[in-house]
Formats: C-alpha cells, sequence, structure tokens
C-alpha cells in the first residue's frame, strides 16, 4: 500500500463528505502543551472541563496502541444568523454563541470522522483507529497546529487560512504512518484586537487564557455566577464569541454550506422568559441537540434570568418573583432575587424580597437577596 497515494485519497474523499479542512500529523507526543497545561494548572487558569490526566492528554500512544499518524479534520460553521427576530422590550431574546447553532458538533464531526476511519478500513482492513472531538484526551487544537489546519492565535484559538476561526475540529489517530503536513505561520503578528476587546482580561497574554475569568466558561457553570460578570455576559444564554468576531481573519467570513450546521433562529436566539418556566421535557425538545444544552437546563435558566436583568425587563418581574418564592434550585432563587433587585423599584419589590429572606434557609440565597434589597434601597 502507497500511503501517500492513500492520503490524497482520504483527502479528496473528506472533501465529499463534508469536512473543510485536514491535515496529518505523527504520533508523538506534544511535549510543549504538557509546559503549557502545567502552567495553566499552577496559575488557576483552567476551567475542570479538560481531561484530567495531563499525560494523557499529551501522549497519544496512551490513548491508542501503535498510533503513527493522527489527522485533523476541521468544519467550517455559519456565523451570520438568517431572518433573525427581533429583540424588543415585552419580547426579550438571549442568544447562543455561534458554537452551539445547529446540531451539536460533537455529534456532527464525529459522523464524519467515522466515515473517514470505514474509508480507511476498507483500504487497510488491519490499521487501528481512534476518533475523537473535543471530549477525548489529546487537545484538538494542539493537533490542529501540529498538522497545518491553522496556527495557533493568540486568542487561543486556530485560525484557519480559508475560513477563518469558525470551525470545529476533530481527530482520527491511526495506526497509519501518513507523511505529516507542516505546521503553518503564526499570522497574528503585531494584531491584539482580541486581547483588547475581552471584557474580563481573561486573555491574560497572547495565547494564554485564564478560563476561571472568560465569559463562555461562566456561561456554562451551575452555581451562582461572580458578581462581576453577571452584568457582563450581557443576553448571551451560552459561550462567547467576543475574541472570535473582533479578529480579522473572521471578517465578513460566513460558511453556511452544512445543513446540519444550520442554526433555527428562533432556537438559538430564543425568548428569554419562557425559558425559566420550562419543564425539563420542554427543555430538551427545544435546546436538547444543541452542544450549548451539555450542562442541562439550571445554567441556561440562570442566565436566562441575568440577560433579562441586564434587558431591565419589567414583564418579568412576576415570574421572577414566583421562582424566588417557589424554585426548588437555590442558585435559582438566589438569581431571581439579584434580578428583581436590578429591575425593580423598592415600593413595588421590596415586600416580595423581605418575604422570602423570612422564610429563606439557604445562606447563599439570603445572600443575594439582600443584594438585591440593597439594589432597590439605592434607586
Ligand atoms: Fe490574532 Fe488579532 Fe485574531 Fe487576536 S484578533 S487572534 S491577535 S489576528
Amino acid at each position: 500500500m502507497r500511503y501517500d497515494e492513500l492520503k490524497q485519497d482520504l483527502i479528496e474523499y473528506s472533501n465529499k463528505i463534508g469536512i473543510d479542512k485536514i491535515g496529518f500529523t505523527t504520533g508523538d507526543p506534544f511535549l510543549l502543551l504538557k509546559e503549557r497545561l502545567i502552567a495553566q494548572q499552577e496559575k488557576g487558569y483552567a476551567s475542570g472541563f479538560e481531561h484530567a490526566d495531563i499525560d494523557e492528554r499529551v501522549f497519544p500512544e496512551l490513548s491508542m496502541d501503535n498510533v503513527q499518524s493522527i489527522i485533523s479534520i476541521a468544519v467550517a460553521y455559519p456565523t451570520k444568523l438568517r431572518d433573525a427576530p427581533k429583540n424588543v422590550p415585552g419580547a426579550r431574546r438571549g442568544m447562543f454563541s455561534r458554537s452551539s447553532w445547529g446540531n451539536d458538533y460533537h455529534v456532527a464531526l464525529k459522523a464524519r470522522a467515522q466515515k473517514l476511519v470505514s474509508f480507511l478500513h476498507e483500504r487497510v482492513p488491519e490499521a487501528a483507529s481512534l476518533t475523537m472531538v473535543d471530549t477525548g484526551a489529546l487537545a484538538d487544537r494542539a493537533v490542529a497546529e501540529r498538522a497545518g489546519v491553522g496556527w495557533s492565535a493568540k486568542n487561543t484559538f486556530i485560525i484557519t487560512e480559508e475560513f477563518g476561526s469558525f470551525v470545529f475540529l476533530g481527530n482520527v489517530l491511526t495506526s497509519i504512518p501518513f507523511e505529516p503536513d507542516e505546521p503553518l505561520e503564526d499570522l497574528c503578528g503585531e494584531c491584539t484586537k482580541c486581547l483588547d476587546a475581552c471584557p474580563t482580561g481573561a486573555l491574560v497574554e497572547p495565547g494564554v487564557l485564564n478560563t476561571q475569568a472568560c465569559l463562555s466558561y461562566q456561561t456554562q457553570t451551575k452555581d451562582f455566577m461572580p458578581d462581576e460578570y453577571r452584568e457582563k455576559t450581557g443576553h448571551f444564554l451560552y459561550g462567547w464569541d467576543t475574541c472570535q468576531v473582533v479578529c480579522p481573519y473572521n471578517k465578513g467570513i460566513n460558511y453556511d454550506h452544512h445543513v446540519d450546521m444550520l442554526p433555527d433562529p428562533e432556537t438559538v436566539k430564543p425568548l428569554l422568559l419562557p425559558i425559566l418556566t420550562m419543564s425539563n421535557k420542554e427543555f430538551k425538545e427545544k435546546f436538547g441537540y444543541l452542544a450549548g444544552a451539555w450542562r442541562g437546563k439550571k445554567p441556561i435558566q440562570r442566565n436566562a434570568i441575568l440577560a433579562l436583568a441586564h434587558f431591565r425587563e419589567k414583564s418579568a418581574l412576576p415570574t421572577l418573583k414566583t421562582l424566588l418564592h417557589e424554585d426548588t434550585r437555590p442558585v435559582i432563587r438566589g438569581t431571581a432575587a439579584w434580578a428583581i433587585g436590578k429591575i425593580g423599584q423598592l415600593v413595588t419589590e421590596e415586600n416580595a424580597l423581605l418575604e422570602a429572606k423570612k422564610r429563606e434557609k439557604d445562606i447563599e440565597v439570603i445572600a443575594e437577596i439582600d443584594k438585591g434589597l440593597n439594589m432597590l434601597r439605592a434607586k
């Protein structure tokens, strides 16, 4: 078997099955990444969502025996919402970040990666292979960088020359020794737009992200959101796009040629108020197929409350008061109290907060009620 010919066939086949870019690298360890990951942990910049074992992230052979090469795949996704519904007073809407538009990319990329594997096995039946999309041990971006799919940019994303950074990434580990591709030159140059635009300073230096301060991460936590981020997440229900949107390499880019990546405007820019009272079943039916649903209903509901507070949406007050009094989840009761303080007026909302405080046993919720009362009294 001529592996150079197989590689060429694979590149051609990948384009037919909805893969926009493909690159090849060796199965060697990612030793530079190890240094970065250790530094990230030591400085407290990790999110906790990462694969826990650093060695497994660095050494491909810990994921698969006899790994000779790794294939990196990239699929471009849309950035512009066509026919977007209007966000108006009385009918306020939230937003999912672009990475959560269309079908969950884990599923979409895994399907494409599996097709590649089937193609390989038809040609080399004895080959071993393993697919990974985001949730595998290896760092998709480190693989894509070394495989020449794009450069590792100052905003920590992989920027491809053709599609900018709005690409999903996945990997196929294989026992076939494909010729590796060359990494690309870093074209960020003197630009610092992403660092300058980050509202929390989460990009602490070029290519270094303090995930704890990243608004995308903050939208995915399940606990109370720290006060300093509550206003900054604005109307985002999931994720955060600014460090990509401002990048000159993404200017004017909108790849919407994959049907499974197309967003439903009513789903990714949904009305906020109905989210607050959704049942689990309704949540699953409306949002379950999005990547942004992976943490469940509670963070999205908490973020919807914060978004209504951001808009000072008065029509949300009756529902927020009901949540404050009746919801079984402290995070929702407490965030509702805070939002009431943001939106309401002392004469009409003080009693609701005082009543709730009398009954409340959770000290964190009581602290949120006090914040709400202080905001009302300061108006
Ligand atoms: Fe690089 Fe500028 Fe894009 Fe940041 S905004 S990733 S510095 S090109």
